[in-house]
């Protein structure tokens, strides 16, 4: 495997400086740990790295341009002519002396965040500073345009903060060997994985809310899929509470209905000529039945899987369903009026036991309608939920209400997008639950819908709302 190593930010205006113990500038750090990847990957000892695929690795510098964009495409066409499969770009952070920790920036594509996450587990073990995590860049986000500019699968590492004390001791420490050691070992873990097979049965079983039952997909509509595979869904979702109400160890828990996982599923699942598609490519949240949100370990837990593009249709449906059940059950720590996001939304007493408002306000929460920097200008959240959850009965006031505020989620989040999702989600709400037959629902309309786009930066629809969460407080930390 082919990998290109970026030395971030360019000699003449070196990036951060990280004073001592270290006394180098992010440029003069990283190019030496390039050289030393180089040097140690082509050593006898390490010559092995990556198995089958051996790991051949050059090194890129970016120049100084006459624009910012102008640099990194410079450096980018290299790594693509290059012949590279996966570039790796080395930074570090600078911020305020608080700020701590090791992140590394991903496209969001399965196989950056497979590689991220490789680099993310070696550099959280090496420096054994707080975990940072995954943030998922757009192109035009600072610093996303290194990870959009090739075709390779690329990632960004800013390991440790320049600004923080004990950061730095750390950084001093493993020292320059060490961080070569540390990549190549994120590498060669990434090149290891991308050779394996699918997981093996037992891999599978661990976390399949089917066990060894196969689903049904084959040249299925869509109500012919729920039809078919009625039961099994229904045994998943019991098996996915029962996973979730462990978790909660005696706290409060909310169940997911199978309203929530029919609506839910036949609202985002990728359909081909009128046909359930299991291949369906998800933009940037991986191919599969249903989209995955990019931080899936979030939602999801530590082994939820990386890379969402190699999952069975059983796996990629326990994965979404456990996501749909966390939301119910996994407190973001944002208040609102009426107490927590998102739980307290499941645990208000006006929707409690309303298993269709449940699933509209679920919903809600997936599509980013409770996210303010999604609005022109921040909504009554308590007005949005209490009409959202009358959207079985009449769709209409929750449209009214969104393009009233200002709701901008991005592509596939128009007034007539949104309308077509409410259909969809209304239309498996009886065959879920045949007690819960109403007149006013109608069936789904004729025309094909694709499944909700992503709202904005970071651009992710499953988990927009969730990266929001997640990375809200550290997004202004990323040096560039
Ligand atoms: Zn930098």
């Amino acid at each position: 495997m082919k990998i290109a190593i970026v030395v971030g930010h360019n000699a003449k205006a070196p990036g951060a400086y990280a004073p001592t113990p270290i006394g180098l500038s992010e440029y003069d750090f990283n190019n030496l740990v390039a050289d030393e990847m180089i040097r140690l990957s082509k050593g006898t000892v390490m010559g092995r790295l990556g198995g089958a695929r051996p790991l051949e690795l050059f090194k890129v510098h970016r120049a100084l341009s006459s624009s910012y964009s102008t640099e990194i495409d410079a450096a980018y066409d290299q790594v693509t002519r290059g012949g590279a499969d996966a570039s790796l770009e080395l930074h570090f952070n600078a911020a305020h002396p608080g700020a701590t920790g090791s992140e590394t920036l991903s496209s969001g594509g399965p196989k950056s965040l497979s590689l991220s996450g490789h680099l993310q587990r070696a550099m959280v073990k090496a420096l054994a500073r707080p975990d940072r995590g995954i943030k998922v860049l757009g192109p035009t986000d600072r610093g996303g345009r290194s990870l959009h500019a090739a075709r390779a699968t690329a990632a960004l590492v800013e390991p440790f903060f320049s600004t923080n004390s004990v950061d730095l001791v750390a950084a001093q420490r493993v020292g320059i060997k060490g961080f070569a050691r540390m990549y190549l070992e994120g590498l060669s873990g990434y090149a290891g994985f991308e050779r394996e097979a699918l997981p093996t049965g037992r891999e599978i079983n661990a976390r399949n809310g089917f066990g060894t039952m196969h689903l049904e997909t084959e040249s299925l509509g869509r109500q012919e899929f729920f039809a078919r595979n009625h039961a099994l869904l229904a045994m998943a979702v019991e098996n996915i509470n029962k996973i979730q109400e462990e978790r909660a160890h005696g706290e409060f828990f909310v169940p997911l209905t199978l309203v929530d996982a029919f609506s839910l599923m036949n609202a985002e699942m990728g359909m081909k000529g009128g046909q359930v598609d299991p291949g369906f490519v998800h933009h940037e949240r991986g191919i599969g039945l249903v989209p995955l949100p990019s931080n899936l370990v979030y939602w999801n837990g530590d082994d939820a899987p990386l890379d969402h593009s190699r999952l069975t249709t059983e796996q990629n449906i326990t994965e979404f369903l456990l996501y749909l059940s966390a939301i119910k059950n996994k407190p973001v720590g944002r208040p609102f009026a009426w107490g927590e996001f998102y739980t307290d939304l499941f645990r208000d007493p006006s929707t409690t036991g309303d298993v269709p408002g449940q699933m509209h306000l679920l919903a809600a929460v997936v599509n980013g309608w409770f996210v303010p920097q999604l609005y022109a200008s921040p909504p009554d959240f308590a007005t949005i939920a209490a009409k959202t959850a009358q959207a079985h009965l009449d769709p209409e006031p929750i449209l009214r209400e969104l393009a009233a505020a200002g709701f901008r989620g991005g592509p596939g989040t128009g007034r007539d997008d949104l309308r077509a999702r409410l259909a969809h989600l209304n239309a498996m709400i009886a065959l879920a639950d045949p007690s819960l037959a109403l007149e006013s629902v109608r069936p789904p309309e004729a025309k094909p819908v694709k499944p909700a786009a992503p709202p904005v930066e970071p651009p992710v629809t499953g988990g927009a709302p969730v990266v929001a969460e997640k990375f809200r407080t550290t997004v202004t930390g990323f040096a560039g």
